[in-house]
């Protein structure tokens, strides 16, 4: 009689100090895929004690010098040779990334995968352009000297992530830590843990990163990271997560006076104007915000559209709307997954009640889709139309596939609107006029303006928000140099005892 095959489960360890090792107590928790509900992989339940063990050991990477005290020209040259082994054995990451966050593997494999490597390698190359030491104008206030400014690593840095991008998070928080000689930990989210396993066993294959520098700490609940932000031997976290969470950790980094970039939740406005070109604005609407089924913190969740084509433009979005196929993730004919567990599902279909009890209207969406069986976190994509602008549905962050809309007729009071929001992570014009579209973005209060796109990011580019949607940037010399110390040294030009007339304050 032919037997039924049990749906294979990994069992991952982490990395501490170059090994892989299991929790302190020993005790695992279950990774789920969010399209079927099945456990795909066991990790190790980290505690306190673990990241304990890592920050020891990234304190002790650092103080060797194996790395920190490495030319920048010597770091980026190994993290290029890296790239070469990264590239080739991440041929099955887009579908482990796919089974574990719900990323329709299309999306996974054109996008986060090739994205998460250039971004290492780009950290690296950018990395050479920043300079360590800049000499600082001529001084002769009070006397002559001659004044440099020198920049070293931070020091141990932690990064600390959530489900929504895996994969291209573990390489914003490791690559420009490293590339700028530090030594880091990486605390995955608990729902998320396998691809960062993966970067690091891939690192770790190539021999070439002295142990100790990267580390990596899972666990199901929020320990592990409080341990990260609360210990004084760690110099600086990199956080990415929501709001509320960051709040707790700018309080509890605050004990030690680390440095804090904060990477926050999102409800970003775009605009349409009437000129806008509708094939591409609305297709690009749906990209910003039905992409990863919405869970991205820059997703065009709050569109403005200009009364004279607003008939126009919704009749054409919800026809699109409709149309996209929700299914499995690691489906190739999938274009939106599931969202990541039965709280956030849950949470999501609530919000949507929520905004239709507050006025808007429920253009398409607003459920379960007919098409997917009873396993799996799937939600349509949702269009709100005519959403109250003060209502949940139009002020927060849902983080799931819904869009709310909202009409518009005077430019002025339109962005007044858009940036009516605690938050200020992105935000889009929709325009053929360039120069009229530039003139809105500059007065749009938020970190990213995209004309006529959307989601596109560019390691050379800075990423960050507004307001409560951060503080500090990430990528480029802007995010590289966020990994640095600034030290200014005089240099005493022989000044002679008598001109030393500051010392006759006191001594004179
Ligand atoms: P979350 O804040 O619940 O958790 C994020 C990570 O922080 C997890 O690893 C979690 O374990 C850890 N954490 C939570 N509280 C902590 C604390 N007090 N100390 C230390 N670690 C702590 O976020 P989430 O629900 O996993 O992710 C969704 C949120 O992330 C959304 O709000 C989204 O907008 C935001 N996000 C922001 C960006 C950005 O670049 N601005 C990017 C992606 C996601």
């Amino acid at each position: 009689m032919a037997t039924i095959a049990e749906p294979k489960v990994a069992t991952y360890q982490q990395y501490i100090d170059g090994e892989w090792v299991g929790a302190a107590g020993g005790a695992t928790y279950e990774v789920i895929n969010p399209s079927t509900e099945e456990v795909i992989a066991i990790a190790p339940a980290s505690t306190r004690e673990d990241a304990q063990r890592a920050i020891a050991a990234a304190r002790r990477s650092f103080e060797a010098g194996d790395w920190s005290h490495k030319t920048q020209l010597q770091r980026s040259q190994i993290m290029f040779e890296v790239v070469k082994h990264l590239e080739e054995v991440s041929g099955g990451w887009g579908f482990l990334e796919s089974q574990n966050n719900g990323s329709p593997i299309r999306k996974a494999s054109v996008i986060d995968v090739p994205f998460a490597i250039e971004w290492f390698r780009s950290m690296a190359e950018q990395a050479l352009s920043i300079p360590w030491y800049e000499p600082l104008p001529w001084i002769d206030q009070p006397y002559v000297s001659w004044n440099f400014v020198q920049r070293e690593p931070v020091g141990v840095c932690a990064g600390i992530v959530p489900w929504n991008f895996p994969l291209l998070f573990t390489m914003w928080k490791i690559a420009p830590a490293i590339a700028m000689g530090n030594s880091v930990i990486l605390k995955p989210a608990a729902q998320t843990p396998l691809t960062a396993l993966e970067v690091a066993r891939a690192i770790d294959e190539t021999g070439l990163i002295p142990k100790g520098v990267i580390n990596v700490v899972t666990g199901p609940t929020i320990d592990p990271g409080a341990e990260l932000v609360e210990n004084p031997e760690v110099d600086k976290v990199a956080f990415t997560g929501s709001t509320a969470s960051g709040r707790n950790v700018m309080r509890e980094a605050a004990a030690t006076i680390k440095h804090v970039v904060l990477e926050l939740g999102g409800k970003s406005a775009s605009i349409v104007c009437p000129d806008a070109d509708l094939d591409i604005a609305i297709d690009g609407t749906l990209f910003g915000v039905f992409m990863q089924q919405g869970e991205a913190c820059e997703a065009g969740t709050r569109v403005y559209v200009h009364d004279d084509i607003y008939d126009q433009f919704i009749s054409r979005l919800v026809d699109s709307a409709r149309a996209l196929r929700v299914g499995d993730a690691t489906d190739f004919d999938t274009q939106v997954g599931p969202v990541i567990n039965r709280q956030q599902y849950d949470s999501v279909l609530a919000r949507i009640r929520q905004g239709v009890a507050d006025g808007a209207t429920l253009a398409c969406g607003g459920g379960r889709p007919a098409s997917v069986g009873d396993r799996g976190f799937f939600i349509e994509p949702t269009v709100l139309t005519d959403v109250p602008s003060d209502s949940t549905a139009a002020t927060e962050e849902i983080f799931g596939p819904v869009l709310a809309v909202q009409r518009w007729s005077d430019i002025n009071e339109v962005i007044q609107r858009a940036n009516r929001s605690i938050y200020g992570l992105a935000g889009g014009v929709w325009s053929r006029d360039t120069r009229g579209a530039i003139e809105i973005a500059k007065q749009m209060r938020c970190g990213t303006v995209w004309i006529n796109d959307w989601h596109l990011l560019n390691p050379a580019a800075p990423l960050g928000g507004y307001r409560q949607s951060g503080v500090g940037r990430e990528h480029g010399i802007y995010g590289l140099r966020e990994y640095t110390e600034v030290k200014h040294i005089m240099v005493d030009q022989n000044v002679p005892r008598r001109d030393r007339y500051l010392w006759d304050t006191l001594l004179g």
